[in-house]
């Protein structure tokens, strides 16, 4: 799915939840805390300065090599100075994006680009993956709840007791 169009979905429901913030309602208001959770991860994962997450990401898979929880090296390249293997994020990974708003697209660039300049980095593939994969259940997410909070806003609609807020 496209996530830009994830974004898109998000922002619908926002704004569907402002319409209905009115009413005290329980079925709403449940929403309304799943909404801020994907939210949130939307920010981190698609929206906000993506670095934090990648820079997370690769400690956890340094932390779990070193360990010898795993055995694949976090970098595949033969280079021993390689930062990746060295315990450091590269420092175009690590550097913070101004243009953080620029797009969803952008975080999922720059880890393109530096696995286009060192196609080794099977750490920094797998967090590409990881983004994806986290990225499609909130899509999923997101249109769940679209359809969840229609239904209770008709539901609220039908209710006369509810009418006057609407
Ligand atoms: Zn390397």
């Amino acid at each position: 799915m496209d996530q830009n169009r994830i974004i898109d979905n998000r922002d619908e429901i926002e704004e569907m939840l402002k319409a209905s913030e009115l009413t005290d309602y329980d079925d709403i208001d449940e929403l309304d805390d799943r909404f801020d959770e994907a939210a949130k991860t939307a920010e981190r994962i698609l929206v906000g300065d993506i670095s934090e997450w990648v820079g997370q990401f690769y400690r956890q898979r340094y932390r779990a090599w070193q360990e010898g929880d795993r055995q694949a090296a976090p970098c595949r390249c033969e280079n021993p100075r390689c930062a990746l293997k060295r315990g450091e994020l590269p420092y175009r990974l690590r550097r913070r994006t101004s243009t953080v708003r620029e797009g969803t697209q952008s975080g999922r660039q720059v880890l393109s680009e530096y696995l286009d300049s060192h196609p080794e980095a099977v750490v920094i593939d797998d967090a590409l993956q990881e983004q994806e994969e986290i990225a499609s259940d909130l899509g999923r997410e997101f249109r769940k709840l679209h359809r969840e909070l229609e239904a209770a806003i008709m539901e609220l609609t039908d209710d006369p007791e509810q009418q006057a807020a609407f």
